[in-house]
Parts: structure tokens; sequence; C-alpha cells
């Protein structure tokens, strides 16, 4: 009987990037049951520092993250964009 995939595991691996001192999550997900890994859908393949992309086989998402108090919140820049606008 196929799978329902009904139990998962995540790991999330994070990696200080030596050269440019940026960071990256690294997330992957499968199933407990029966072991089959999931694919992230809807990202582009490749790396992006300032965003989010796939590994070639797309079971790994990379995400580039930054310590909270070195970016602006999406709030915050939603603010400064509409007080540039008035
Ligand atoms: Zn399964």
């Amino acid at each position: 009987m196929a799978c329902k995939h009904t139990n998962f595991g995540a790991s999330v691996k994070v990696a200080r990037l030596e050269d440019t001192g940026r960071f990256m999550a690294e997330v992957r997900v499968k199933c407990e049951d029966c072991g089959e890994p999931f694919q992230f859908l809807g990202l582009e393949a490749g790396l992006d520092m300032q965003g989010a992309r796939v590994s070639l086989d797309g079971l790994e998402a990379l995400l580039s993250i930054a310590p909270n108090s070195q970016v602006m919140s999406p709030l915050l820049r939603l603010a400064a964009a509409a007080r540039g606008a008035q």
C-alpha cells in the first residue's frame, strides 16, 4: 500500500559563509514513515544571498537569513516605503 505521508521529519542546518559573512538556512523535509524526501516547489534552483532558492534536486531549500538587528522587518520596510511615497 502506498504511503499516505502523514508523519514528517525536518532538518535545518545554518551555515555562515566565511567569504561574505552572510548566513544561509538549509532546510530538508522527509516522510518519517517511508523515508521519501519532499521537494520544495516554486523556488528557482541556485543560490541567492538576498532571497530563497532550491538545490538542483529540489530537496533542499536554501534560505538567506540575517540577524534580526541587522535588517528591517517586512513591516518596517512597508512603513518606510509608505513614508517615501508621501
Ligand atoms: Zn511516506
